[in-house]
């Protein structure tokens, strides 16, 4: 699978452009504000449906239009995933903020077919938010990373997503009546434990993998023993060990057991819901927790081991989905080169030669050893 061209339209800075990509390494260099980082987020937006930059969709409208696309192909050749084969194409327009996707020119009903076309890692040196952010970048990570781990995760997320409306609804509608539908509040809870341990499994059993992965890649490709432990943290009050054993232990177990608990956790919080009239337990309310020797990262970790860190969470992503499905996902990187020293930056392209697609951004033309089986295309932007 790789991104075969992109066509901008009113999309920041460019007007109307079409760029063709090869299937290795594709460099984007120019000066300052010419345009690579607004290149690199519309492949961003395309594989993900959005940015890595903004959540609203107007600031990537050309300032004083209305409307903008971008659209991309991708050869879906080589695929051992259960997409079909030949070539997709794939648009996302925005409009008043607002937008909407498009799936071999058609409109997508559901993301889960849209996201499985053009999946991605992206790497940008400065944003630290998997470590220092709120937990919601953290569960950003962790659920895009279970989907592609296992697709049908993605129905488990919208359920619960659609039933924590509902129930918050009511709570809400409780609070206002001063009266209480403790019936129907039964219905929503049994659903969202369905629901909600099967989510947490699932992200437990990936995170268990990225570790395994971790040590690898900290060990081959950052020349560091250190490794980043994560630990996943759950409001239904599940403690370290027990977490550990259910991603050990077997599927059926495992739900049977997370359910009884969060059942639990959920009689534990009826209380102070209703007091407070939102849902307070559940995977919505779950985070992953980064340490190095023992100590969380985000407080006592050098701004070189976050950084690094973050570098290490999306390359064992990478190769967890390689292991997966023999093919990588395509990689994208924002002036990464100018942060590393010259070992580093050997270190990486000898990375990048595993054979993926990779969209990476440059002040200056970076020079690669040539190599002949790989391809490598230079767009200048600016001129
Ligand atoms: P640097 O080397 O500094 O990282 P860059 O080439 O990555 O630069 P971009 O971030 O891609 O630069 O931005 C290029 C230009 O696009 C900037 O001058 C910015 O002001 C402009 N720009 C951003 N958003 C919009 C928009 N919505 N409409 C028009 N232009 C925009
Ligand atoms: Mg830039």
């Amino acid at each position: 699978m790789y991104l075969q061209s992109v066509e901008l339209h009113n999309f920041r800075n460019f007007s109307e452009r079409q760029f063709d990509f090869c299937p290795g390494i594709n460099v984007f260099f120019g000066l300052n504000a010419s345009g690579k980082t607004n290149l690199l987020e519309s492949i961003h937006v395309l594989s993900n449906l959005r940015s890595f930059r903004t959540r609203s969709f107007r600031e990537l409208v050309q300032w004083e239009q209305k409307e903008a696309y971008a659209r991309g192909s991708v050869h879906a050749g080589n695929t051992n995933r259960q997409v079909d084969l030949g070539i997709k194409t794939l648009a996302v327009g925005i409009k008043s903020n607002t937008r909407t996707s498009l799936l071999n020119s058609k409109p997508c009903k559901s993301s889960k077919d849209y996201l499985q076309v053009l999946p991605s890692a992206t790497f940008v040196p400065d944003d630290l938010s998997l470590v220092k952010g709120a937990p919601a970048h953290r569960r950003y990570f962790l659920d895009k990373g279970t989907f592609h781990f296992y697709p049908p995760y993605w129905s488990l997320l919208t359920d619960y997503n659609r039933v924590l409306r509902q129930k918050n609804i009511l709570l809400r509608k409780e609070q206002h009546q001063k009266k209480r539908h403790d019936e129907t509040c039964d219905i929503w809870n049994l659903q969202l434990q369905t629901f909600g341990s099967k989510i947490l499994v699932q992200r437990v059993f990936f995170l268990r993998q990225l570790q395994r992965l971790l040590v690898d890649v900290y060990a081959k490709w950052l020349g560091t023993s250190e490794t980043v432990q994560l630990a996943y943290k759950t409001s239904i009050g599940l403690a370290e060990d027990a977490l550990r054993q259910v991603g050990e232990s077997k599927l059926h177990d495992a739900h049977q057991y997370v359910s009884d608990e969060y059942g639990e956790a959920i009689e534990r919080a009826r209380e102070r819901e209703y007091r407070l009239g939102a849902t307070i337990v559940g995977p919505h309310r779950d985070d992953i927790e980064l340490t190095v020797a023992g100590r969380p990262l985000r407080a006592y970790g050098s701004q070189g081991q976050q950084r690094t860190a973050v570098l290490a969470l999306k390359l064992a992503e990478i190769h967890l989905f390689y292991e997966q499905y023999h093919e990588f996902p395509i990689l994208l990187l924002d002036d990464v080169t100018s942060e590393l020293d010259i070992q580093r930056n050997m270190k990486l392209f000898e990375y990048l030669q595993q054979g993926m697609q990779v969209f990476m951004t440059a002040t200056n033309r970076p020079d690669f050893p040539t190599h002949q089986q790989l391809s490598c295309t230079y767009i200048e932007l600016g001129v």
